[in-house]
């Protein structure tokens, strides 16, 4: 048998990751170009050439030793040092080699924070709509998830309600920019505004609340939009970053934290993440991938590419009538079903071999996200589908 708690993770598992199952049967079915899998965010832009060349120089040059042995829980103490210069150079950030912990990805580092943080009970609140897995996240450390519901004007947080949500429970604050379903970016304006309800309510309450900056999509944004660097507006700010979508190796499990001397008890929380990791059974972050990326720090994905997608799919779909806010980063639409049942508008868009991820997956019913980090044949391809599709409800 089972764990009982294992028995509502599986049931409540990933609409994403089943859909994407889908989509491969339905390519081996129907032929790949008849099929317009906008389900799963898994770049199709390939990883840079130089990290190519990066790994058969390590893998050629390096100490096998070195290369494949054991390190400090928190990573490669280079690694680390190349990665705080990097932040500091960037982003005018004063970080040193101890504020960086070398992670599996951000959902290792999601992990591993919230395992450090949350005692059982500890209420962690998001803004809908929000990348699904945080609801698990949570769970995994008898957390308890609080949304704050969408402004679906803007899709910035609404932070009058952010400030209700706030209790004497409340541990962390979850963000997400460049975000994940919407493409928008969180702007200056509403992190001050969120610092500030932060602050108070720290004052008022006198606990500590952690503000978790995740960011995958940190570097996927266009048109120079400026994505402002989460730790130089509050304090207590924990940031979790990704490889994933920003050099697409998301199979490849590669990120980091940032956990700044600022945050209250910084220290602690430091060897408690790197603890974290290890008995969560990471032990470390993947050797030859930390290597890897701190040797690509200055490189980056074809931003062009994933832009003419977006620039593409959003004309077209406004042309037919469907409405959605342009993305400003990462690489997903987030559109208005036709139909308050957005997982009827699903099922009508498979039928023309469309898919599509129902909004209720990211605590945003009436919405559907289409990921457009596919070929742009694929886009093209699938504007007539979405033509037969408007017809139904235009
Ligand atoms: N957070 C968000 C918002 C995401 O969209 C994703 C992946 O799609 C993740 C975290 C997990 O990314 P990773 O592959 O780095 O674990």
């Amino acid at each position: 048998m089972i764990a009982e708690k294992m028995v509502s993770f599986v049931k409540n598992s990933s609409a994403i990751r089943a859909m994407f199952e889908e989509g491969k049967k339905m390519a081996a079915q129907y032929g790949a170009e008849n099929v317009y899998d906008f389900s799963l965010g898994n770049p199709n832009v390939p990883a840079p050439e130089i990290y190519r060349q990066t790994m058969m120089r390590l893998l050629e040059q390096e100490d096998p030793v070195y290369l494949h042995g054991y390190m400090n829980n928190a990573g490669f103490e280079e690694v680390r040092a190349a990665i705080a210069e990097s932040l500091n150079r960037r982003f005018q950030t004063a970080f040193s080699m101890q504020n960086i912990i070398m992670t599996a990805g951000a959902a290792a580092g999601l992990n591993i924070i919230l395992k450090t943080l949350l005692n059982p009970g500890d209420e962690v609140i998001t803004f809908a709509p929000y990348f699904g897995e945080y609801r698990n996240y949570v769970q995994n450390y008898d957390g308890i998830l609080v949304e704050v519901s969408p402004d679906c004007t803007s899709f910035q947080p609404n932070i009058k309600e952010l400030e209700e949500k706030i209790t004497a429970k409340t541990k962390a604050v979850i963000i997400n920019t460049p975000n994940n379903p919407t493409g928008v970016v969180y702007s200056a304006e509403t992190l001050s505004a969120m610092a500030a309800v932060l602050e108070a309510k720290q004052r008022e309450l006198r606990t500590d609340i952690y503000l978790i900056s995740d960011e995958p999509y940190r570097e996927l944004v266009y048109g120079g939009v400026e994505v402002p660097y989460v730790t130089k507006f509050y304090p207590n700010t924990i940031v979790g970053y990704s490889y994933s979508k920003s050099l697409s190796l998301p199979g490849e499990r590669i990120g980091y934290l940032v956990i700044p001397d600022e945050a209250a008890d910084a220290e602690n929380i430091i060897s408690a993440a790197a603890v974290a990791g290890r008995i969560l059974g990471f032990v470390n972050a993947p050797s030859i991938q930390q290597l890897a990326v701190a040797r690509c720090l200055d490189a980056s994905t074809d931003i062009a590419y994933y832009d003419r997608n977006r620039e593409t799919i959003y004309q077209a779909l406004k042309k037919l009538g469907f409405s959605c806010i342009k993305p400003e980063g990462a690489f997903y639409l987030f559109i208005k079903s036709p139909v308050a049942d957005e997982t009827a508008f699903c099922a009508e868009a498979k039928k023309q071999h469309i898919l599509i991820v129902p909004g209720s997956s990211f605590g945003c019913p009436g919405y559907v996200r289409l990921a457009y980090c596919v070929s742009y044949e694929t886009i093209c391809g699938s504007i007539s589908a979405f033509e037969k599709l408007a017809a139904i409800y235009f």
